[in-house]
């Protein structure tokens, strides 16, 4: 798949794919060969619409954003999954699974930008893996978005626990600025308060936290108190007991690809059951 619109002026690539089709329709209509493939354009309209759609739409919902999740298999529904902790339940939320997609994870963090769009944010941070990635990704969204540099840092845990922000000269340029904490997943949010921390420990002032999804019911104020806590989606998972689990009681088929269901099924027969 190729993106041959510029990222930087949407309008004039949009511009330039109408006078295509314009001409092609013309071709067309005379019995003529369009210069351009009418299904090269199809498929230029198609790739504008999934890479600039989201930006342009503030109102993503989370069940389009769960979609896409669910596309990359960083989110697993409707399945029967035992977790590393040995629970069950019917979800499962891999945000490692995200991160080789590009084109999937720019459209989730350009929402995310978006959504902080005109609060005069000078650098996105967060913390690392996932962090180094959407840091980069919503900070360059924001460049687009208004059309000004917007910084990318990333927090790194340090010995001892808590995170620190010091490559790149975080620690001097951060001071007195407007930082946007970003994350993918809100467990407990942990990670988030320990960078919330490190950003602040700095100079920064913290205007907000952008994250992919909430799985644990995670409020601003658990986090630092920050002003705002943007999250695109929220995902409850059930964890059960195995003995208490409907999934086993109904005989659903262990999801034995993610988790440790494999594991599970391999004790299960161990035990001659
Ligand atoms: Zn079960």
């Amino acid at each position: 798949m190729t993106f041959k619109i510029s990222y930087e002026n949407p309008f004039r690539g949009l511009l330039k794919l109408a006078l295509q089709a314009a001409d092609a329709l013309w071709a067309l209509a005379e019995g003529k060969e369009p210069e351009t493939d009418p299904k090269a354009i199809n498929q230029d309209i198609y790739d504008f619409q999934r890479r600039i759609g989201p930006i342009l739409n503030p109102s993503f919902t989370e069940e389009e954003v769960l979609a896409i999740l669910a596309s990359v298999g960083a989110v697993i529904t409707g399945s029967h999954i035992v977790y590393t902790k040995g629970g069950h339940g019917s979800a499962y939320v891999d945000k490692d699974r995200l991160y080789p997609h590009p084109v999937q994870t720019t459209i989730l963090c350009g929402a995310i930008a978006f959504a902080f769009k005109g609060h005069d944010v000078d650098a996105v941070i967060a913390p690392e893996k996932g962090g180094i990635i959407l840091s980069q990704l919503i900070a360059a969204h924001l460049c687009d978005l208004e059309n000004r540099e917007v910084l990318a840092f990333y927090a790194e845990k340090k010995d001892g626990g808590g995170f620190v922000i010091k490559r790149g000269g975080a620690d001097k340029i951060v001071s007195g600025k407007r930082i946007l904490v970003a994350e993918d997943i809100l467990n407990t949010g942990g990670s988030v308060l320990e960078t919330v921390e490190a950003v602040r420990a700095i100079g920064g002032e913290v205007v907000g936290v952008g994250v992919l999804i909430n799985r644990g019911g995670v409020t601003a104020e658990m986090i630092g108190d920050v002003p705002k806590l943007f999250t695109l989606a929220s995902v409850k998972l059930d964890n059960w007991n195995e003995d208490e689990c409907p999934l086993c009681r109904d005989g659903v088929p262990i999801n034995t690809e993610v988790g440790k269901g494999a594991d599970f099924l391999a004790r299960q027969h161990g035990n001659g059951r």
